[in-house]
């Protein structure tokens, strides 16, 4: 859909990622790392006073003392965290529960390891997990769970009920769990992350992944790191260590000390929801009906009062007639369910979202 919005030139709210400037000061930071010389291979797990500033975060923000030297790996990005979680865990003939409508890479990552999805339905319109569905479909195969929450694409959050309900399922099993908690941060209406990372049940068996590209506004860089326990972390740093060795060496020595002002992150709640808000309240003006978005930068629209076409055939009108890119909710499902949904990006500047919201008004 980013290929079609630049072909027509329209606004792009289709992939996830600002239109808006990151932080000057974070530029300046690896800059002055460059210059300082740090431009050779950082350690395997990462540069260690950026696992410790991690560390620092994760015992203030989810009171869990992780070790830096054993349980904390940095990674080039987030989904090449989730895919090493996968390779370190997931043998051929393996099952692994994944949820749909899924970030698109967890299916095809599960199956270049052998693995074989299960796929359990996150039901339009509330998208709620229905455990007693997963209870059923564990089996003596089952090795992995894989989990998001605020979830792309439909922006759901796990309450406490969903924790203690995935609690009484792995107790007692050889199950792992992969969190992909990239949008930890963009989490609304005063709820909070229910991390893996809180609860010492869940974290023993858990792959946690995070992307600083999601934090601070620079998806481009492709940061991220996972943290797991240390009998699981030396595994996945054996895969690490011959996929990408290391990362890129000046950003991990600026990030170490950017992200110990807690305010670089701290904000982003408040920041997004205004967005968020911003752009429901816009929304008003056309004939899309939006559904309820709890955290992660999207919104999900139904159109059927609009339209009964497919939605890929109606988004990918939109982006050439209207020259507003979507995406169609059916490309987050292997079967291609349709339910009339479009998933829009409101990570952008409040000019971008009314300019769209423009165009959108007159179907
Ligand atoms: N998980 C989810 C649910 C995402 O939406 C994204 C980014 N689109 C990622 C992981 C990956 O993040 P990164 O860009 O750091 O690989």
């Amino acid at each position: 859909m980013s290929a079609l919005a630049i072909e027509y030139q329209a606004i792009n709210l289709s992939q996830g990622f600002p239109d808006y400037p990151m932080s000057d000061e974070l530029i300046g930071l690896t800059w002055e790392a460059m210059k300082a010389g740090y431009n050779q291979y950082a350690p395997m797990p990462g540069w260690p006073a950026l696992r410790e500033a991690i560390a620092a975060k994760i015992q203030w923000l989810y009171k869990r003392p992780v070790n830096p030297s054993t349980e904390i790996t940095i990674t080039p990005g987030g989904t090449y965290g989730i895919y090493t979680a996968i390779t370190t865990a997931v043998r051929p003939g393996d099952e692994v529960i994944v949820f749909e409508p899924a970030y698109d890479s967890y299916i095809p990552n599960v199956e270049i390891c052998g693995g074989i999805p299960v796929c359990i339905p996150l039901k339009f319109p509330d998208y709620r997990i229905d455990w007693d569905l997963v209870r059923s479909r564990i089996s003596s195969r089952t090795r992995m769970i894989l989990l998001n929450s605020p979830h792309n694409p439909t922006g759901i959050v796990f309450g406490e009920q969903d924790i203690l309900q995935l609690m009484s399922i792995v107790r007692g099993t050889s199950i792992c769990l992969v969190s992909d908690e990239v949008y930890e941060h963009l989490i609304y209406d005063g709820k909070e992350h229910l991390s893996m990372l809180r609860y010492p049940e869940l974290f023993e068996r858990s792959f946690v992944v995070f992307s600083f590209g999601k934090v601070y506004h620079n998806t481009g860089w492709k940061m991220g790191y996972c943290v797991a326990p240390a009998p699981l972390m030396t595994e996945y740093r054996k895969i690490h260590q011959f996929q990408a060795f290391s990362c890129h060496a000046p950003v991990q020595v600026a990030l170490a000390s950017f992200m110990k002002n807690r305010e670089s992150y701290l904000f982003l709640p408040q920041f997004f929801q205004e967005k968020r808000d911003l752009f429901r309240d816009l929304l008003k003006q056309t004939r899309f009906d939006p559904l309820p978005c709890s955290g992660s930068y999207f919104q999900l629209v139904k159109y059927d009062r609009i339209s009964q076409e497919g939605d890929k055939a109606f988004s990918v009108r939109l982006t050439k007639e209207h020259r507003v890119a979507t995406v169609p909710l059916s490309a987050f499902y292997q079967d291609g369910q349709d339910d009339h949904v479009l998933r829009l990006c409101f990570a952008k500047q409040s000019q971008t979202l009314e300019e769209a919201v423009n165009r959108l008004k007159k179907i």
